[in-house]
């Protein structure tokens, strides 16, 4: 354990402090509430978890690099460089949260020209700011420090873990040249982003989860949203065959270009 610490990148560059001391309240925070549980607040923080989930520009742009250069030089969050620096590393000595980095800015010029990205980019502290005086005044401090700071970290770690351990830990369907995983238990936790392998591959799909028992319910959302006509466009492509792999967890060579393909519902035998 202090080996694999000794190699983390983690600990070859200077801290973020701006960064580090909003990460350090927010957990003090998130210990805070268990201390004062209570199964209303619990109950407003598991409905805002379930709800929150805005992109940032910071956060478009890095997901870009690190689908550019997946576990090789230049991903901005691989475990390559260490597990820690890919959970949360590059988060607490990096510039991440701060969004107007020209480096960044290259990756998302269509972003860049969407008014509400740069508004939501620049004020992305406002709305939990203004949630967490509403709840400090109407519940009082449980339901702050659950719907605030328990509810954000948690999320945190959650959307960390795709990150971290869907780069180390789990199975591989497809042969995508990179560590990426399919993990159940972080697609649970991350409303189906989790089968990470599947999106490495097929990263255009509004679609994480391909076979039926893969528990996606952020697709879900977006296709009870479509059924009712609220949403279109949606990317959904047509799937290579992959073949029918006798091994389970086999994976299976992904070849992002083939003539031959199957639809997306077929392939949950
Ligand atoms: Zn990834
Ligand atoms: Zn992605």
């Amino acid at each position: 354990m202090t080996d694999t610490l000794k190699v983390d990148k983690t600990f070859t560059r200077p801290v973020n402090w701006i960064t580090t001391s909003f990460m350090l309240a927010f957990h003090i925070g998130a210990v805070a509430a268990l201390f004062m549980f209570g199964w209303k607040p619990f109950l407003v923080a598991f409905v805002l978890w379930w709800v929150a989930g805005s992109l940032g520009i910071g956060r478009v742009a890095t997901h870009r690099m690190h689908h550019q250069n997946t576990d090789k030089e230049g991903d901005p969050h691989s475990p390559q460089d260490g597990g820690f620096w890919a959970h949360m590393g590059w988060i607490i000595t990096g510039k991440a949260m701060h969004n107007k980095l020209d480096s960044l800015l290259a990756y998302v010029p269509d972003l860049r020209k969407d008014k509400f990205h740069c508004w939501i980019s620049e004020w992305h502290w406002a709305p939990l700011t203004v949630l967490g005086i509403l709840l400090l005044l109407v519940g009082g401090l449980p339901y702050l420090l659950w719907g605030t700071f328990f509810r954000t970290v948690f999320g945190l770690h959650s959307t960390w873990l795709v990150n971290s351990a869907t780069h180390m830990w789990g199975s591989q369907r497809f042969m995508t040249g990179d560590d990426s995983t399919n993990s159940f238990w972080v697609a649970i936790l991350t409303f189906g982003e989790g089968w990470h392998n599947n999106h490495h591959a097929i990263p255009q799909a509004a679609r994480h989860g391909i076979a039926w028992y893969e528990v996606d319910p952020n697709w879900y959302g977006i296709w009870a949203l479509r059924t009712l006509g609220l949403a279109w466009d949606i990317s959904l492509p047509k799937l290579p065959k992959f073949g029918k792999a006798k091994v389970t967890n086999a994976a299976v060579p992904f070849k992002p270009v083939v003539e031959e393909t199957v639809r997306q519902e077929a392939l949950g035998d």
